[in-house]
């Protein structure tokens, strides 16, 4: 049996369309046909070289939803229940050894032989299809599988973004929840910023300021719960400031989250919490640069906390997965955009030009999924 895949062969070039065979499972090992791919950022931090972490070629994909096409031996999905072929899944992007410090002290994401789908395995490395950009994906025995059984076949597209962007958000919100009627800002409302308001919005906090540059982000936001939207490109970041001051009665926010990925938005968004209060920083895939910083001044005198998240668990994977059910037809407005696979490299021009907000790579256009394709985000 062969799959097509679109491979990334060298950096700032278009991915290339390849066939590859598939190697005969291994025992637990699952095939599953990607019914959909997400595109997320990180995939054009890849593109370009921006990640050090790349290994060319690569098939990129961390983000996909499937339908188990073939089982070897046995397989139970995360909650103990045995798979089986035809399943609709959704599947933890990073796979880990279980066996570790990390791995047995609650912080398997740490685990040093972690790998992740689409972004550390390169084709060299068997089974050589080891991103979601493919028709068909080999997931390693070890993969924490969720099954989606009750999910409408017409949201599958929808559900990619809990597997990444939506865990990694509630993974930085497991760290600080708001308490109720607090004041939170998010920096940065793609994806993961807006997974973030729907977060505040379901822990009870009073005002969420939405920041971003663009307009259509900002009326995203404010479906999934966001009180203020904030235009970055229009205004000073003192008037920012000044603004998140004027909600607290000249406190400052109680948590800040960062959603964007760079170092000048940090230096910001510091500035952005009361006395007392937390930063959250959660959007870097990848360096974002660096910034000055004076530990008496912008850590210690304001007893700041500050937090980095980096990447999640399965059990955060879980919580995104819920709260895509109960807000279905909003998660559905996030994804702006499903093409063909043949079209990844549209998919990359898209997501580079700002003019999707999430866009999925359908493997199988003959399974039923929402094709759409809107203006803007
Ligand atoms: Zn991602
Ligand atoms: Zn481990």
């Amino acid at each position: 049996m062969k799959t097509r895949a679109q491979v990334l062969t060298a950096f700032k070039k278009p991915l290339e369309e390849r066939a590859f065979d598939l190697a005969p499972l291994k025992d637990g090992e699952v095939l599953v046909k990607v019914l959909a791919a997400g595109v997320c950022g990180s995939d054009l931090h890849m593109a370009s070289g921006e990640d050090p972490r790349t290994p060319l070629p690569i098939i990129l994909g961390h983000e996909g939803v499937g339908e188990i096409a073939e089982i070897k031996g046995t397989k139970a999905d995360a909650d103990g229940r045995p798979l089986r072929p035809g399943q609709k899944v959704l599947w933890n992007r990073g796979v880990v050894c279980g066996r570790c410090f990390f791995c047995t002290h609650g912080e398997e994401h740490l685990c040093p032989q972690r790998f992740v789908y689409g972004i550390h395995r390169s084709t060299a490395v068997a089974p050589h299809v080891n991103g979601c950009y493919a028709e068909y994906l080999p997931l390693d025995a070890r993969t924490d599988i969720l099954a989606l059984d009750d999910f409408p076949a017409e949201h599958l597209a929808t559900l990619v973004t809990a597997s990444c962007s939506g865990a990694t958000a509630a993974h930085a919100f497991d760290h600080f929840p708001p308490r109720e009627g607090e004041t939170v800002v998010v920096q940065g409302v793609g994806p993961l910023g807006c997974f973030m308001v729907a977060l505040a919005r379901d822990c009870g906090a009073g005002k969420i300021v939405a920041v971003d540059v663009a307009e259509a982000r900002l009326a995203l936001a404010r479906r999934f719960g966001a009180t203020h939207l904030v235009n970055a490109g229009k205004g000073s970041p003192a008037d920012r400031a000044a603004l998140v001051k004027d909600l607290t009665d000249g406190r400052g926010a109680d948590a800040v989250y960062e959603a964007v990925g760079k170092a000048a938005v940090v230096r910001e968004g510091l500035g952005l919490v009361r006395p007392g209060g937390r930063y959250i920083t959660a959007g870097f895939g990848q360096p974002g640069g660096t910034m000055g910083w004076d530990p008496f001044a912008d850590l210690v005198r304001p007893d700041l906390k500050y937090v980095g998240v980096w990447v999640s668990h399965t059990r955060h994977m879980r919580r995104a997965l819920d709260l895509i059910r109960r807000r279905l037809d909003d998660f559905a407005a996030m994804v702006t955009h499903v093409l063909p696979l043949a079209e990844a490299n549209r998919a990359l021009d898209l997501m580079r030009r700002g003019e999707a907000m999430k866009v999925v790579l359908q493997p199988h256009p003959q399974t039923p999924a929402r094709a759409k394709e809107r203006k803007s985000p």
